[in-house]
């Protein structure tokens, strides 16, 4: 293939290859356990699987409603009406997307213009920033506070400004794995209250919050409910993180908004599997189970990390446990994490590359989302180091 003829003015010029992908790959180079992508290395329930086969043999093979199957719409309307008490319209007010990545960039697209600012929270997930970028706008970013990961309220009130169009959350967090309390939300609601500016609520682990705490989902706060976008994924809830499934939650007066830009981004999607998760999400109890579920891998994994140097970190919700190596090692996590791949045989993430300009923390991120055995192999190495 010849090169292309003329550089090319990139928008994106300082991304790479997402980390995920990166540690992900050095982890099967080196047959090293993998506990740096979050994903379960366990399937799915079976009953979800028969219900694929079902409704992939059901012919329903042709494009779904462009906003989603109804009632898989209705089964979500329902479940965030009876778990926050937020009554969203499933004609208007539900969209079923290809993944929750997609619901944040479209609702970044539908609004932020060239010039605009949107707060956003380091660390960051990887994929808000690009999206941002990707779209005119300029990131924002409050440092949340280490190492307890808490939002300092009053850096937000000081990062707005009248080019503020949206705040993007994220809770439970990714990379942090910290939660925002009601507490939060309402200084947050009390800060937005007579803006126009937009949240993008980030809930894609609504499901897995730990110690009997209760997700606190912007749905919960009309002040904030009015003014928001909430994205979730089927993925983390369901085990099912290579379908790409979610959806998203706004009024009407936003949704109809983002449904012109969906529309024309993917336009529907994937209608069998939409059938088969309405249908699964009449047992509540695989979403409300969850919690108990990943809150036993993660006092597992704790367990088997007992006796080793690394710190853990509090971890309140998500499937990540993070730990910190000061008494271990003064190299940088990106350095560490590689090493401990390549010579130790156990991948993580390092935390640092979820920040611009990255701090000086310890701290590598382990996935829990895996069988106890992978778990026990994995701590036991942890111990050793
Ligand atoms: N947001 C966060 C915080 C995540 O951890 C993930 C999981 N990769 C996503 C969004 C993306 O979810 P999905 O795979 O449904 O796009
Ligand atoms: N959200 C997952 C994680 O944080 C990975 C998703 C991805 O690979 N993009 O590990």
């Amino acid at each position: 293939m010849p090169a292309f003829p003329r550089p090319i003015a990139s928008k994106l010029p300082n991304v790479g290859t997402t980390i995920f992908t990166v540690m992900s790959r050095l982890a099967q180079e080196h047959n090293a356990i993998n506990l740096s992508q979050g994903f379960p290395d366990f399937d799915c329930a079976k009953e979800l699987r028969d219900l694929v086969t079902k409704y992939f043999n059901a012919g329903l093979n042709q494009y779904p409603p462009m906003a989603g199957v109804m009632r898989l719409r209705e089964r979500i309307a329902e479940k965030v009406g009876a778990l926050y008490g937020t009554q969203y319209d499933p004609e208007h007010e539900v969209t079923v997307t290809p993944g929750a990545t997609y619901g944040i960039f479209t609702a970044v697209a539908t609004l932020v213009r060239p010039g605009d600012e949107v707060i956003l929270f380091e660390p960051a997930y990887d994929s808000y920033a690009p999206a941002i970028e990707v779209n005119g706008g300029t990131p924002v970013y409050v440092q949340l506070r280490y190492p307890d990961y808490s939002i300092d309220w009053q850096r937000v009130q000081q990062a707005i400004t009248p080019k503020t169009r949206m705040i993007l959350i994220n809770t439970p967090n990714n990379p942090t794995a910290s939660v925002l309390s009601g507490e939060d939300m309402r200084m947050l609601e009390g800060m937005l209250r007579g803006t126009g500016i937009v949240v993008v609520s980030d809930e894609v682990y609504e499901h897995i919050v730990f110690d009997g705490h209760r997700h606190q989902s912007v749905a919960r706060f009309p002040g904030l409910a009015e003014r928001s976008f909430v994205v979730s994924s089927f993925g983390k809830t369901y085990h099912v993180t290579g379908w790409k499934m979610g959806y998203v939650l706004a009024p009407k007066e936003l949704m109809a908004e983002f449904r012109k830009v969906h529309q024309f981004n993917v336009f529907v999607t994937n209608g069998p599997l939409q059938y088969a998760l309405a249908e699964y999400m009449e047992n509540k109890d695989a979403y409300l189970s969850l919690a108990a579920f990943y809150q036993k891998k993660r006092d597992f994994f704790l367990q088997g990390v007992r006796g080793s140097r690394f710190k853990p970190l509090p971890s309140r919700g998500t499937f990540f446990q993070n730990l910190a190596y000061d008494a271990i090692s003064n190299e940088r996590d990106m350095d560490l994490a590689i090493r401990l791949t390549k010579e130790r045989g156990v991948a993580s993430i390092p935390v640092s590359v979820f920040y611009r300009k990255p701090p000086d923390h310890k701290v590598l991120r382990f996935c829990f989302a895996k069988s106890e055995e992978t778990l026990a192999r994995g701590a036991e190495i942890l111990c050793k180091i």
